[in-house]
């Protein structure tokens, strides 16, 4: 199975299999983060892609990543294999 290297519902880069969300059966997801999916299920469900492009915007500024970074996960995030 494919393995995406970055997270398909908040395209954060996923780095290491610790990074990585939970399937059902506790195995590592191989499209969604550690935040975004947790056994089986996405940790905010009702959220809309907009208001993950917030949310995506204001981690990054807590991270201090670089704007012209992180407004290119922003600009690309409704593309993600989540929001289709
Ligand atoms: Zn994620």
């Amino acid at each position: 199975m494919k393995e995406f290297k970055k997270c398909q519902s908040c395209s954060m880069p996923i780095k290491k299999v610790e990074d990585r969300g939970t399937e059902e059966n506790l195995n590592p997801s191989s499209m969604y983060c550690k935040h975004c999916y947790q056994q089986g299920e996405f940790t905010q469900q009702d959220m809309t892609v907009d208001e993950m492009k917030q949310t995506v915007k204001e981690k990054c500024i807590e991270m201090g990543v670089p704007k012209v970074l992180s407004g290119m996960f922003v600009k690309n995030l409704h593309k993600l294999k989540r929001w289709k």
